[in-house]
């Protein structure tokens, strides 16, 4: 399987290649040429796999390049119990009104961001050295919260690399925020920087693509990569939980092989739903895709008008991670509508840098509106997802879920058979989570993750559990523009 950047149809490089470098130098991202299509022996077969299996068999239909052996190694260290909470890894449960929970958030961050980071670690390993490469590699993250902490886990004292985690200094929550400040390794810098995620990406983005700083880091043997999710890497392993839901509810005869179901996704850099676009492409059963958003909406009025417009307020809510207004990942699902139109993407992208605004054409839109519907929830709304889900169903969810929950409910795919994607554990936001359960408003994070574990008779995750007391070893906030200075900075180049 060949690559293509969203920017450069005409370019051709491998997964390796496209792994390693995260980004293409012509500032596009990485995109296989084309989508493998499965038949429904195929899809089906996967019934009897292990989540492992499942992984080995989607990721050796795009990593061409790497042989079986160096897949299974890597989709085996990734996804251990000794990582997960489940045997299953990414566990799907049905809760009422035909909807299905697929549990994502069971790795060691207690989020979904460790479906991918934990093995895109041993991803770009194998493609450094397939490029025949010695240089260190440079991890530069920007993160809304959750994908920082995910990325150091995967990344901590990972050999010849190092890794840097910017986040927006007000936007995360207090759990996001001690989780990064208390990371351990040796390799491992974490700042936090003023403004919102926006900010944080485009300084980093910046960064990426400065030509003086790219040629000092080379000097120095050394070059950038990204485990953001433009990461060709951070998307492919998205793709196998759709599958592997799928199949699980074959196997648990909730369906018949090929009845379509609806997929949910919390969105916010538009990864998740992506991944869950390519799975439809390459023929899992899948009638719609509903993008779910909170208060920062633009999303819903991209997918409902075919205008993107980011001239807009910014909000800062209780699902932090989907506070997003520039959405990175949709420049591959346009370069997709736009049959792989390379300077129909460029123009709308320079658009969207120029203007902050740009607009796709009716006939798009209508390929859009094919599989895609839209929905937002306000603050309130997903308040009461939280609570009427806990109620009615017996079942706890976070602020982000919720917003799919509350998107789903009032959308016209309520009562059809629904994957509802669960993107972080309730701990992980308890202030927000027990604030809508009981109206207590005035605890601290701390003291509502205790008093969420004993109100709802579950156990804090093991990595949320004693926070407080390791040591915080980052806290400092940098200026936007002092990034790259600092960069240079901890790498000891002049
Ligand atoms: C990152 C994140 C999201 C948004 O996922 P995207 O792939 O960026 O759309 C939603 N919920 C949680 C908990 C997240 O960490």
């Amino acid at each position: 399987m060949e690559y293509t950047s969203t920017r450069n149809n005409k370019l051709r490089v491998s997964s390796a290649y496209a792994i390693s470098n995260g980004i293409s130098s012509d500032g596009g991202l990485f995109v296989p040429t084309k989508v493998v299509h499965l038949s429904d022996e195929q899809i089906k077969s996967m019934a009897d796999m292990s989540y492992q299996e499942r992984a080995v068999f989607i990721l050796s239909l795009y990593l061409t390049d790497f042989t079986k052996d160096e897949i299974e190694y890597a989709v085996n260290n990734a996804y251990s119990t000794e990582k997960f909470i489940s045997d299953k890894i990414a566990p799907i449960k049905k809760i009422s009104n035909e909807r299905y929970i697929l549990e994502l958030f069971g790795g060691p961050t207690c989020a979904f961001k460790d479906m991918a980071l934990q093995l895109l670690p041993y991803l770009m390993s194998l493609s450094i050295k397939k490029e025949s490469s010695s240089k260190e590699t440079i991890i530069l993250t920007a993160t809304s919260g959750d994908t920082g902490k995910a990325a150091l886990e995967g990344f901590k004292d990972v050999e010849n690399t190092k890794i840097f985690v910017f986040y927006p200094g007000s936007g995360v929550s207090v759990m996001q925020k001690l989780q990064m400040e208390t990371q351990e390794g040796e390799n491992v810098y974490v700042y936090g920087i003023e403004g919102n995620f926006d900010d944080a990406q485009t300084a980093v983005k910046t960064v990426f693509t400065d030509e003086k700083t790219k040629k000092a880091l080379e000097e120095n043997n050394k070059s950038f990569s990204s485990a953001n999710s433009i990461n060709w890497g951070r998307l492919l392993p998205q793709i196998v939980y759709y599958f592997s839901a799928y199949v699980e509810m074959f196997k648990n005869n909730e369906i018949e092989f090929g009845e379509k179901v609806n997929v949910a996704v919390p969105t916010g850099n538009f990864g998740n739903i992506l991944a869950a676009y390519y799975a439809y492409k390459m023929g899992l059963p899948i009638k719609r895709l509903l993008c779910a958003s909170n208060k920062n909406n633009i999303l819903t009025d991209f997918i409902k008008t075919g205008v993107y417009d980011k001239n807009r307020p910014f909000y800062t809510t209780a699902s932090p991670s989907m506070d997003i207004l520039i959405s990175s990942n949709l420049e591959r699902l346009l370069f997709e509508l736009y049959d792989h139109d390379d300077e129909k993407v460029k123009n709308l992208m320079t658009e969207l840098k120029n203007n902050g605004k740009y607009k796709i054409e009716y006939e798009i839109l209508e390929k859009l509106d094919e599989v895609f519907s839209a929905e937002f929830a306000s603050e309130e709304e997903m308040n009461q997802a939280i609570s009427e889900t806990y109620k009615n169903d017996g079942y706890l969810i976070d602020t982000h879920t919720a917003v799919a929950v509350n998107c789903l409910s009032k959308s016209n795919l309520f009562g059809e058979k629904t994957i509802i994607a669960s993107t972080a554990s309730a701990f992980k936001f308890p202030k927000s989570v027990l604030s809508a359960l009981s109206q207590d408003n005035d605890l601290s994070d701390l003291e509502a993750l205790k008093k969420l574990s004993k109100f709802s008779n579950l156990e804090i995750p093991k990595p949320l559990q004693n926070l407080d007391k390791k040591e915080v070893r980052f806290d400092k906030v940098l200026k936007n523009a002092s990034i790259k200075d600092k960069i240079l900075e901890d790498l000891n180049i002049k």
